[in-house]
């Protein structure tokens, strides 16, 4: 019996899917890397589910590749040849949601934005809102340390995660963490699997932390700059002001202009960033002007404050639509460095510099109130890989990241992607110790392999 007929035999009927496009529409995430041929698709409804799919795996020596709704950018969904690909989709429960505890357990196929829907109906929140919160998962968002919009206040998805279940590789059921705000004991296991990029273990369940929701609206200004060094003191007089801002977004002329082109937002030829902000504190409304004031102080030729809620989703729409924007332009290859926020105007010169001298459009979106950056480099659709130009200007960018003392991938992880730089920022003791955890979670290394380490 061949080992994929051996799978559908420990699994329930209507599981384990092997047909070729079937396979393939499961293969991919939102890069441009082509898959290798997956041998199937298991649609793993329940933990017991994946624990036949790890003992099986281990068994036959079968790379496995979790993946959630695949809306990563780095890679780390995407197929290894040979493999079959767990997907997570289908066990999509929130099996507790309690208001006294402040926490939510949750099934690792549960959409973001589902979560903090069903919160917010006890005047709770789940804070962490990458920009797919509506369509990636929790527990993709686990495995990638998701940040978001909302981190610059909250924290990114390891400051909500309490606990975890994990299937081992050998098929093995670990818990970590607890459902407590405090707790000390032993290693934090939940911390080392969040952000393992799905190659240590399966989550199969979260306990996270939910936050009181704000109780008024947020109260959003849009500020418009004629230089993104303007844009970024801004960004730094806010944070030194105080003004714990919940959301700060910073886009270029080159991400406005391809938002303009679709959409017609009016775009004023002497912009050249725009920032967009937000506080979700009692008193929003006077935190908004006060930061609208910093800016004017920074050089802001234009800055407007939504006084109703429908005016504040006006101006974060601008926001949303920056990523779909850039992708009529062509085929992206969206980048994550993160550095010091106080090296923010530095690196932002330095990107622009890149896509000048090696004459490729890159659009920067910033979380700007972490210093965590997201220049997209543009390339030809139909192109199998991003041509010599573009990997030479992203060279240069990750370089300059890394001298200013910052990292490769602020949120979207390495998967990929990323490899072919990680041992500029890691070195080889971390990475030696690194493949020393990863030897002891999954010894035949048939996790994820070749990603994230
Ligand atoms: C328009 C757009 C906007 C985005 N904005 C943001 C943003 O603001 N912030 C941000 O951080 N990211 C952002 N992303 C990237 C992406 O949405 C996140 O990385 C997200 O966390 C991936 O979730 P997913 O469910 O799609 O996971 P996948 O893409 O399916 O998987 C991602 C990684 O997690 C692993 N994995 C998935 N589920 C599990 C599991 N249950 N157990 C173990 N490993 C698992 C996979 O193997 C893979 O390595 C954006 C993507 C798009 C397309």
């Amino acid at each position: 019996m061949s080992p994929i007929d051996a799978l559908a035999e420990k699994l329930p009927t209507g599981r384990l899917l092997t047909d070729p496009d079937v396979v393939d529409s499961y293969a991919r995430d939102r890069t441009f890397l082509e898959p290798g041929k997956a041998l199937g698709v298991v649609l793993a409804t329940t933990r017991d589910d994946v624990v036949a799919t790890m003992r099986w795996a281990s068994e036959h020596r079968v790379p496995v590749v979790p993946r959630g709704a695949g809306t990563g950018l780095a890679g780390g969904a995407t197929a290894t040849e040979g493999s079959v690909v767990l997907s997570l989709i289908r066990m999509n429960a929130i099996r507790e949601l309690s208001p006294a505890d402040e926490i939510a357990v949750v099934e690792p196929g549960v959409i973001t934005a589902d979560l903090d829907r069903a919160a917010r109906e006890h005047g709770l929140m789940y804070a962490p809102d990458p920009s797919s919160y509506e369509i990636s998962t929790i527990g993709g968002n686990l495995a990638t340390n998701a940040g978001g919009l909302r981190c610059v206040k909250y924290g990114v998805t390891r400051d909500s995660a309490l606990g975890l279940e994990v299937v081992l590789a050998d098929g093995r059921v670990l818990n970590t963490g607890r459902r407590t705000v405090k707790g000390v004991t032993g290693y934090d296991l939940t911390g080392l699997f969040v952000g393992s990029e799905g190659t240590l273990g399966v989550i199969t369940a979260a306990t996270v932390r939910l936050r009181r929701a704000p109780l008024a609206p947020p109260a959003t200004f849009a500020a418009e700059f004629g230089s993104l060094r303007e844009a970024a003191a801004a960004v730094s007089a806010i944070i030194a002001a105080g003004c714990q801002p919940s959301l700060m977004e910073l886009l270029d002329r080159a991400t406005l202009e391809a938002i303009d082109d679709w959409r017609h937002i009016g775009l004023e030829p002497a912009t050249r960033a725009m920032l967009i902000g937000q506080s979700d504190a009692a008193d929003g409304q006077a935190v908004a002007l006060r930061m609208q004031e910093l800016c004017e102080a920074n050089g802001a030729t234009f800055v407007a404050v939504s006084s109703t809620p429908a005016e504040a989703e006006e101006l974060i729409a601008v926001r949303r639509m920056a990523y779909q924007a850039k992708e009529r332009l062509g085929a992206c290859l969206v980048e994550d460095v993160c550095v010091p926020r106080s090296a923010l105007p530095e690196m932002i010169t330095a990107i622009e510099a890149a896509a000048a001298r090696h004459d490729v459009k890159i659009c920067t979106v910033a979380h700007a109130g972490d210093g965590n950056l997201h220049p997209v480099f543009i390339f030809e659709h139909g192109t199998a890989e991003p041509p010599a130009e573009v990997w030479a200007a992203a060279d240069e960018v990750f370089t300059k990241a890394l001298e200013l003392g910052g990292t490769l991938t602020g949120e979207h992880g390495v998967g990929l992607l990323k490899r072919r730089w990680l041992d500029l920022e890691a070195g080889p003791v971390v990475s030696e110790v690194q493949r020393g955890i990863k030897a002891v979670f999954d010894p035949l290394g048939i996790l994820n392999p070749g990603k994230a380490i």
